[in-house]
């Protein structure tokens, strides 16, 4: 919880298997944040549950929310779609919380031009040869759609200068330690503040 009247917004993306997932996951454990859950029409992984990992889907109820205007963002990704259920986003941040998504850059940057205030994280490997070695360890995608990733990751990386921050995910407890030090810096501007300063000069 922040002392302004809407919460924050953090975005978290960056190539598939730079390790997005486990940062976020520990970095929840010890932040009050809200995590918002995607929809997607990608199959489940045997380790995926509905409704935890994702809200899966066919594409037919997908297009359905995009015509209803039920996306904050979405975007099609290795052959599938991927979005951001709007209300739940806009229900937390209104309650004063700090929302979190952890999504691809095309939806990084609908987000920006949305919520210019929106604060955008790139998390990437030292370098491509290690995101190859993660995305095969995971073991998770085929070669094929390894392949695939890693040619997106060298696209999405051109698009880094959208963003306020990079940080490198060397070790995760580093990585978490640097996001966390980004969060409280953003809590701590004065322009995320106003109710504190209104609330001392009595005007609240
Ligand atoms: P993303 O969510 O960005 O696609 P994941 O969180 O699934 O990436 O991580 C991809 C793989 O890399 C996983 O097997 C994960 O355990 C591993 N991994 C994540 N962070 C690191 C790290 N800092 N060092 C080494 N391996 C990592
Ligand atoms: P995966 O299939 O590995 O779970 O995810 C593939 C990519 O889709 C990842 O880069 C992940 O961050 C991204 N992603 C997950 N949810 C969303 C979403 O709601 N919107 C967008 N634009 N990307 C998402």
């Amino acid at each position: 919880m922040n002392n302004n009247k809407n919460g924050l917004l953090f975005v978290i993306s960056g190539p598939s298997g730079a390790g997005k997932g486990t940062v976020v996951n520990e970095l929840l454990k010890t932040e009050e944040l809200e995590l918002s859950i995607s929809a997607t029409t990608r199959k489940p992984r045997p380790e995926d549950r509905d409704g935890i990992n994702y809200f899966f889907m066919d594409e037919e109820k997908f297009k359905g929310m995009i015509e209803n205007d039920q996306f904050f963002e979405y975007a099609m990704f290795g052959g599938n779609y991927y979005g951001t259920p709007k209300q739940y986003v806009l229900d937390r941040l209104s309650e004063g919380k700090d929302v979190i998504l952890e999504i691809e850059v095309q939806g990084a940057l609908q987000v920006k031009s949305a919520v210019p205030e929106a604060v955008l994280i790139f998390v990437m490997p030292q370098t491509l040869t290690e995101l190859g070695s993660r995305l095969k360890g995971r073991a998770t995608e085929s070669a094929e759609q390894i392949e695939k990733r890693m040619e997106r990751a060298a696209e999405e990386v051109e698009y880094i200068s959208a963003y306020d921050y990079i940080v490198i995910n060397d070790k995760v407890d580093d990585t978490v330690e640097k996001l966390k030090a980004i969060i409280s810096s953003e809590r701590a501007k004065a322009i995320n503040n106003r109710n504190i300063i209104k609330k001392f000069k009595g005007e609240i």
